[in-house]
């Protein structure tokens, strides 16, 4: 096939004349085939099914992590929040409503810590600064309790060691840990929000 120069549409290769203006395509360029037709189809199958398989086991990797990695889901949360609460993609920032953006973003951010309630370093460090004794480190444990036949809970209890005498001081009551859970949630969205504006004025002014 090659392309009319006048009107840009295709012309079998032994034309002369185009079929659509008649203009003369002896000299016209050949068309250049896009990339995905000229690969054979059995290279296209095999990267649908390579896809596909891709997709598989991410979904099902970050299930794993979900549930597995300890503080993944606050992270997946706290990133989906970030989209849905306007952080990113970058967008012009709009007016003064950062505080509730940052509320609403925490409050989702929230919803990680029923599904990982073990945290991680960085959600743990200040609840053991603000809640556990001087002298203790915080530490949990997973407790597996059988209230009724068939049934299984496993909670965390989150717990101040003494760290001399590696015994335990003061179990931490968990709307507390949820307290300052939110706030260091609320901190971080504003910390983002605040970082989108700063580079929305460096992208604008450049
Ligand atoms: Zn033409």
């Amino acid at each position: 096939m090659k392309t009319c120069n006048n009107c840009l549409r295709s012309n079998p290769d032994d034309f002369n004349h185009c079929r659509y203006c008649g203009a003369d395509i002896r000299y016209a360029e050949p068309v250049k085939r896009p990339f995905w037709k000229r690969v054979p189809a059995w290279v296209l199958v095999l990267l649908m099914v390579g896809g596909l398989i891709g997709i598989w086991f991410l979904l099902v990797g970050s299930f794993l992590a979900i549930t597995t990695i300890e503080g993944v889901a606050s992270m997946v949360l706290l990133i989906l929040g970030a989209i849905g609460f306007g952080v990113v993609p970058l967008r012009a920032p709009d007016g003064d409503n950062n505080v509730f953006r940052a509320i609403g973003l925490a409050f989702f951010a929230l919803m990680g810590a029923s599904l990982d309630q073990t945290g991680n370093t960085l959600y743990n460090k200040p609840v053991e600064y603000f809640l556990c004794p001087a002298g203790t480190g915080l530490d949990r444990e997973e407790i597996i309790s059988n209230p009724l036949p068939g049934t299984t809970y496993v909670t965390q209890d989150f717990t101040c060691w003494d760290k001399s005498t590696g015994k335990p001081v003061m179990t931490l009551n968990p709307f507390k840990i949820l307290g300052i859970r939110f706030v260091e949630y609320f901190i971080l969205g504003y910390i983002l929000l605040g970082l989108r504006f700063v580079f929305w004025r460096i992208k604008n002014n450049s």
